[in-house]
């Protein structure tokens, strides 16, 4: 036998095998709402001005390329801090965060699992359910039996609040507990204030280790209020993680732009967990890229950049929103009877559609739209072009 005669075909990507469905397909109309990319009215992957104009800087002073710290560029590090954080929070004056680039989010979220894995080697893991995909695998392949916490309550259509604190209840002490900072993949249902204020305190009462993924800040609401959980996190005094992702709010899927920060109690401990969170970097990966990274980095330190960026957000935001309204208002006037505001108060990119897994493969095979089998559907792939014959196919299976 051959070394690799043993090696099993891994399971596909269910959603990469749905793109490519979808490019194989000849019906004209056909509209992809599988994928988990902002695109404009056009359905273009937009390139904001603000990255445009800050690579434009960088060509005009063009730089040799050396190695960057293993924690990456430390002005994009700062960065990093002040957005999440705010500049004014006593725990960045105090040095009590340790924040390091990441190859994306996915790369911030794999650092910090890594780093975990040390710390408390029979840890739990805690993910929502249902979560993002790539959370369970990501942690299992960190070492980590992964868990889930209630999360979708589909008869409501909205979060299963009580199921979420039984299961964070019974969580042992230790337990990391993944959670969408805002804008929830892939149910668009987000906690409420208060919610989150009780999710706090359980959290903090149980010793429980939160674990903040904040892949779509400013899809939501808004920077700030997208932002404002973190707040209550740094107010509980409690030790924390959030892995940030720069792909969708600058676009830049594939520059790979992320990072990981640890939220400490004293400088002292954010000093050692940086050593520390180098040292899993070093082994995998030494050390990051530069480009994605130095972009964003000049965009948010400089001030007509930064409000550039934020208007191009708010306009992504905007745009996203429309395209939720128009979705109920078009399904009622095509007739559907079902209540679907439920679509307006989801925040992010996705929404639970409510669709069964039968309606979604009959949207595929009968008119070309293709949603993932779970009913959800990326709203952020809807335009003024395709929403009428989006609308209109999905009255037919309703
Ligand atoms: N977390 C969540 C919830 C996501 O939806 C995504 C990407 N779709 C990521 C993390 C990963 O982001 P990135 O592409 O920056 O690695």
């Amino acid at each position: 036998a051959t070394l690799f005669a043993a090696v099993e075909m891994a399971p596909r990507d269910p959603i990469l095998g749905l793109n490519e469905q979808f490019n194989a397909d000849p019906n004209p109309n056909k509209v992809n709402l599988g994928v988990g990319v902002y695109y404009d009215d056009n359905g273009k992957l937009p390139l904001l001005k603000c990255v445009a104009a800050a690579e434009k800087q960088m060509l005009e002073a063009p730089k040799a390329r050396g190695y960057l710290p293993i924690d990456g560029i430390a002005a994009y590090d700062r960065a990093v801090q002040t957005l999440v954080f705010g500049a004014d929070s006593a725990a960045v004056k105090d040095g009590r965060i340790a924040t390091v680039q990441g190859i994306g989010g996915t790369g911030g979220l794999k650092i910090g699992a890594d780093f975990l894995k040390k710390l408390n080697p029979n840890a739990q893991v805690l993910i929502s359910d249902p979560s993002w995909e790539n959370h369970r695998a990501l942690f299992e392949s960190a070492g980590f039996t992964v868990g889930t916490y209630a999360y979708y309550d589909a008869a409501k259509r909205g979060i299963n609040f009580d199921g979420l604190l039984t299961s964070l209840n019974a969580a042992a002490a230790g337990t990391v507990v993944v959670l969408h900072a805002c804008c929830h993949n892939p149910t668009g249902y987000d906690l409420s204030a208060e919610q989150w204020k009780q999710v706090v305190e359980l959290l903090k009462a149980r010793s429980l280790v939160p674990f903040l993924d904040m892949a779509y800040q400013g899809f939501g609401e808004g920077i700030a209020e997208d932002g404002a959980v973190i707040g209550l996190f740094l107010a509980s005094g409690l030790d924390f993680f959030v892995s940030t992702s720069f792909s969708k709010s600058f676009s830049l899927y594939g520059e790979r732009v992320g990072a990981l920060s640890v939220v400490a109690q004293s400088k002292d401990d954010a000093d050692r967990v940086l050593s520390q969170l180098k040292r899993v970097i070093r082994t995998n990966y030494s050390n990051p890229p530069t480009h994605g990274a130095q972009v964003v980095a000049t965009v948010l330190t400089t001030p007509e950049l930064r409000q550039l960026w934020e208007q191009e957000l708010a306009e992504m935001r905007v745009r996203i929103k429309q395209m939720r309204g128009q979705l109920v208002e078009k399904l009622r006037s095509a007739g559907v009877k079902q209540d679907m505001s439920f679509v307006t108060t989801q925040k992010g990119m996705f929404s639970y559609s409510g669709l069964s897994k039968e309606q979604m493969q009959r949207l595929r095979s009968e008119f070309g739209v293709y949603g993932v089998d779970s009913g959800r559907i990326c709203v952020a792939a809807l335009n003024s072009k395709n929403i009428d014959y989006v609308t209109a196919c999905i009255a037919k299976v309703c």
